[in-house]
C-alpha cells in the first residue's frame, strides 16, 4: 500500500475501489506492529478499527452517504476523552480509569466516520517535551530512537511519522502539538483558544490549553478543524463564532499570487540558544519569502525573555488547582497504606504522580499562596495582558509572525543538559507565546539538521485567522 499523506486522495481511491477500508486498517496496523520499539501508543483498538472499516466498507458498497472524514485512521492523545475507553493522560493515578463520555472533539470525528485506531502516549498530564515523563516508558522518536519525539504529543507525533495512521489528536498548552511536529518531520497546528471545544480534554492549564492536529498534509488539518471547531455548550470558553470551511479556503493555494505581510523578531533569531542551522534555514526562507514579494520585516519583541517565566507561572498555578481532584477519591489510584482521609490523599498523590507533576503542582501552589500570590500570580497576569496587547497589535500590519518552532532540533533521550528543569523550560521559547495570547499557530515542516533530524517553521497569525495561516503553511509545504 502507498504512503498515503492526505485523506483526499484516500478517498479517491476509495471510490475507485482500489483499495478498502478495512485494507487501510489491516495495512496501519502491520505498521504499528513494525514500529513497537517506539512506544507511542499505549493502546491499539485493533477489533474496533476492523470492524468500523468492514461497516465503512459495506457502506461504500450499498452507495450509502459517507462521512467526510471517512478512510480517516486516526490516534489520540491519552488525554482526549473516549466514551468507554481508557484514559490514563500517561499517569499511574488515572490508571484503569475508563472515560464515561466523549470529548466533543471525539464525538464529531466518529459522527464522521473517522476510525480511531488507538491511544498515544504522552509527558504525564501533558507536562513536558520530550515524552520522557510518561509512566509508561519514553516515546522514541522514528528517524532515530535515539532521539526524543518531542512532547507533550510526542506519541501523537511518532503515530502519524511511523505511518501507522493518516493523522493524530494532540493538545497544545504551550507547543506540545507544533514541537513534536518540529522533531518529527510533521504538521502540528493549534487553533486559536477557544475554537474547538475542551470538553472532554483533561485539564492541564485551562486559560491555555487547546486541541490540536497533527497531520501529514495542512488539508488535513483543515479538514479536522472545521470539523471539531465550532459552538458547544460544554465548554463556557469556546467561541461561538461560525466555522468557515478552511478546507474550501485550501484549493486555490497554488495559484493565488496574493502577497503576504510577515513579521519576525530580530531577537528571536538572534537568540543565542538557536541551533545555528535553525537559524540559517530560516533566515534563508524569510529572504526567499522577500524575493517572491511578500513583505518581510523585522519588529521589535521586548518581552522574549518573559515568555517563559510567565507561561511557567501561570502554567503551574492552574495545573495545581486542575490536578487537586486526583486526591484518590474521586478517581484512580488510591493508596493501600493509609488510614485516614488525609493520608489517603497525601499517599495517593505521592505514590502515583511523576516527579516533573509534583514539581509543577508544588510551583504552582507556591505561586498562589498568600504570602506570594501578588509577587508571582498577578504580576505574570498582568505581563500576558502585555504581551498579549503586544503582540496582537503587531497583526494590525501583519498577516503572520513567523518564528523557527524550535530552538534547536529533537534532543537525546536522555540528554544531561535536560534533565535540569529550567533548560528544558527554555526550550519553549518559541511555542509558548501563542498560547500565552490565544493565537493560532502551525509549524511545518522546514529543513533537516546535519544531524539527520527535522525542524520545523512556526507562524502565528490573529486570533481566529486560521484560514490565512494554513493557506500560508500550505504554501510553505509547497
Ligand atoms: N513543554 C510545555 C510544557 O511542558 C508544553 C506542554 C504542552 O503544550 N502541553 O508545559
Amino acid at each position: 500500500m502507498q504512503h498515503y499523506k492526505n485523506l483526499k486522495v484516500i478517498q479517491r481511491d476509495l471510490a475507485a475501489a482500489k483499495i478498502t477500508c478495512a485494507g487501510l486498517v489491516d495495512f496501519y496496523l502491520s505498521n504499528i506492529a513494525q514500529s513497537q520499539e517506539t512506544n507511542a501508543y499505549l493502546e491499539v483498538f485493533e477489533e474496533e478499527a476492523r470492524q468500523k472499516a468492514k461497516e465503512l466498507d459495506q457502506k461504500i458498497a450499498n452507495g450509502e452517504k459517507l462521512g467526510r472524514l471517512h478512510g480517516m485512521v486516526i490516534a489520540i492523545k491519552d488525554v482526549i476523552c473516549y466514551k468507554n475507553h481508557k484514559i490514563s493522560a500517561s499517569s499511574n493515578i488515572l490508571s484503569n480509569f475508563e472515560s464515561l463520555f466523549s470529548s466533543t472533539a471525539v464525538e464529531r470525528i466518529l459522527l464522521e466516520d473517522a476510525i480511531i485506531i488507538g491511544r498515544t502516549s504522552c509527558d504525564e498530564f501533558a507536562m513536558g517535551s520530550t515524552n520522557e515523563n510518561s509512566a509508561f516508558g519514553v516515546v522514541r522518536n522514528f528517524d532515530n530512537l535515539d532521539k526524543v519525539p518531542g512532547g507533550s504529543s510526542g506519541g501523537s507525533a511518532v503515530a502519524v511519522q511511523a505511518n501507522t495512521c493518516l493523522a493524530a489528536l494532540g493538545s497544545d498548552t504551550g507547543g506540545s502539538v507544533r514541537q513534536p511536529a518540529s522533531f518529527c518531520n510533521v504538521i502540528g497546528f493549534k487553533p486559536t483558544y477557544g475554537r474547538i471545544s475542551r470538553h472532554g480534554l483533561i485539564a492541564y492549564a485551562s486559560s491555555f490549553d487547546q486541541i490540536g492536529t497533527l497531520t501529514q498534509s495542512v488539508e488535513d488539518a483543515a479538514l479536522l478543524l472545521e470539523i471539531m471547531a465550532g459552538k458547544d455548550d460544554f465548554d463556557g470558553t469556546n467561541s461561538s463564532k461560525s466555522v468557515p470551511k478552511y478546507s474550501e479556503a485550501l484549493q486555490e493555494v497554488s495559484s493565488d499570487k496574493e502577497k503576504k505581510r510577515i513579521a519576525y523578531f530580530k531577537e528571536a533569531l538572534e537568540n543565542e540558544g538557536l541551533d545555528a542551522e535553525i537559524q540559517q534555514k530560516t533566515k534563508e526562507l524569510l529572504a526567499k519569502l522577500q524575493s517572491e514579494g511578500h513583505t518581510v520585516e523585522a519588529v521589535s519583541f521586548p518581552y522574549l525573555d518573559y515568555l517563559v517565566p510567565t507561561y511557567y507561572i501561570l502554567t503551574t498555578a492552574e495545573a495545581s488547582s486542575n490536578l487537586s481532584r486526583y486526591d484518590g477519591i474521586h478517581y484512580g489510584h488510591r493508596s493501600k497504606d493509609a488510614k485516614n482521609m488525609e493520608a489517603t490523599y497525601r499517599n495517593s498523590r505521592t505514590e502515583a504522580f511523576g516527579e516533573e507533576v509534583k514539581r509543577r503542582i508544588m510551583l504552582g501552589t507556591f505561586v498562589l499562596s498568600s504570602g506570594y500570590y501578588d509577587a508571582y500570580y498577578s504580576k505574570a497576569q498582568k505581563v500576558r495582558r502585555l504581551i498579549h496587547d503586544y503582540t496582537r497589535n503587531i497583526f494590525k500590519n501583519f498577516d503572520f509572525i513567523l518564528t523557527p518552532t524550535t530552538p534547536t532540533p529533537a534532543f537525546d533521550i536522555g540528554d544531561k543538559e535536560y534533565q535540569d528543569p529550567v533548560s528544558m523550560y527554555l526550550a519553549d521559547i518559541y511555542t509558548v507565546q501563542a498560547n500565552l495570547v490565544g493565537i493560532p499557530a502551525v509549524s511545518v515542516p522546514l529543513s533537516h539538521h546535519s544531524n539527520g533530524m527535522s525542524f520545523g517553521v512556526q507562524l502565528m497569525a490573529d486570533k481566529f485567522e486560521e484560514s490565512e495561516l494554513l493557506k500560508f503553511g500550505k504554501k510553505l509545504t509547497l
